[in-house]
């Protein structure tokens, strides 16, 4: 099938066992999540021509589970952006509007899933990059609890943050691929028991009669008036079928984009230190002491975004600032998470848009980094306290664009998210 969005690095085909609950289904993989002998490029000249030595855990999983994985998908460069315009082989666009941004990072993800090219889809999500994505296509994305998916063989960006999600065009898809992925793994210290047992496709039923539904009103104020009109519907959709819906505040999450991109450039700047044309990326053939290489590959090889961020990260870090800065967002994070904690005391979940805007334009964002940041204002807290969350299209703008609804769960609540969900999608 021709890409005609870019939503493919590398289309190729890796067939999984020939026994198991996805066999006769595709998933597309995120290009950041390692596939052996097929290349992984994370959306970087740096590594353009890596071909891993092995499987991450989550690919050996779909293997199992006689998924046929179709290839690679395109995304902002090392998962940095909101659109994946960001990536070194150019811009996807969204299936639903050619002239707009299929969201990020993990675009290529959600827009190979919206325009029939894969069943299912994997995604990444530090700040948002599985959410944002299915929320601006039109399909289903869910960010599981930090812990749920193991992240071995993910190429990290910023690793206390993020987990593998999964993509599909109904909540009960994403469920079943979330059944396949989820669980411990001894190669991931950071995973946790809970899950080993899931069966979150069957959750998926949308009885949400006595639930308890709270909305931060933080997170309403910046929306833009479309967005917030389907989503008010929605959450009648949700009254009308039984569930209360009340606000609820989370003060903590007017510091949520400042905190996360602070300690997110701080990881990113200690983990991308390894592309140095030696250990792993295009040395270039540079000549000169270690240093003058070092700089060089990074130099040529590296986009804005990324070095943009690998300079903040490095200078909220170094010595005399790192007080001022990375220990204030560390904080704040801590913040973020007991606001999360107190708001599920009264309760079940928390709804929000998933995306205060409707898809930009191509072209819209990418220059102006502060107002792409302030795209990711209500996913971003999620992913600070390591809570699961899913976003469900809510509905469709004047012009037919997609909304989505983002609905966050307690720590391991994903039955809870997806059972509400379904009621949408
Ligand atoms: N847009 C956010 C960022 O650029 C989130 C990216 C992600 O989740 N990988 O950091």
């Amino acid at each position: 099938m021709a890409d005609a969005h870019n939503a493919f690095v590398t289309e190729e085909t890796i067939e999984g066992d020939d026994t198991g609950p996805l066999v006769g289904s595709t998933v597309a993989v995120k290009d950041n999540i390692s596939t052996e002998g097929v290349r992984t490029t994370c959306g970087s000249d740096m590594l353009a021509d890596y071909v891993p030595p092995y499987d991450a855990t989550v690919v050996s999983r779909l293997k199992e589970a006689g998924a046929t994985v179709v290839g690679k998908t395109n995304m902002d460069e090392f998962g940095m952006g909101t659109t994946t315009e960001t990536s070194a082989f150019g811009a996807t666009t969204n299936p639903v509007d050619d002239e707009r941004v299929p969201g990020g990072s993990s675009g290529g993800s959600a827009a190979a899933v919206a325009a029939g090219q894969a069943d299912y889809a994997l995604g990444s999500d530090t700040g948002g990059s599985v959410r944002c994505p299915a929320a601006f296509c039109g399909v289903v994305g869910i960010k599981p609890t930090y812990g749920l998916v193991s992240r071995y063989g993910l190429v990290a960006y910023a690793n206390s943050l993020e987990q593998i999600g999964p993509l599909a065009s109904t909540v009960e898809g994403a469920a079943e691929l979330l059944d396949v992925i989820a669980g411990p793994d001894a190669h991931d210290a950071t995973t946790r028991e809970e899950g080993a047992d899931s069966d979150y496709a069957s959750a998926a039923n949308g009885d949400v009669d006595g639930l308890t539904i709270g909305v931060p009103t933080e997170l309403l104020e910046g929306a833009d008036d479309e967005v917030r009109r389907v989503f008010e519907d929605a959450l009648d959709a949700y009254r009308d079928a039984g569930a209360e819906v009340e606000e609820v505040s989370l003060p903590s999450v007017e510091y949520g984009v400042a905190a996360y991109y602070v300690i997110a450039m701080s990881e990113a700047s200690s983990n991308l230190a390894r592309f140095d044309g030696v250990r792993y990326g295009e040395s270039g053939g540079f000549e000169g002491n270690w240093n003058e290489s070092f700089a060089e590959t990074r130099a040529e090889n590296l986009g804005d975004e990324v070095k943009r961020r690998i300079l903040l990260g490095t200078y909220a870090l170094s010595a005399g600032y790192h007080d001022k800065y990375y220990e204030q967002a560390q904080e704040a994070r801590a913040w973020v998470r007991q606001d999360f904690e107190e708001a599920f005391e009264s309760v079940d979940v928390l709804a929000t848009p998933t995306m205060p805007v409707l898809p930009p334009k191509l072209g819209e964002s990418v220059d102006d980094p502060l107002r792409m940041y302030l795209m990711d204002a209500n996913t971003v807290p999620v992913n600070l306290a390591n809570l699961p969350a899913i976003s469900v299209p809510a509905g469709e703008s004047t012009e037919g664009l997609p909304v989505g609804l983002q609905l966050v769960g307690p720590k391991f609540g994903e039955e809870q998210i997806i059972d509400a969900a379904a009621l949408l999608g």
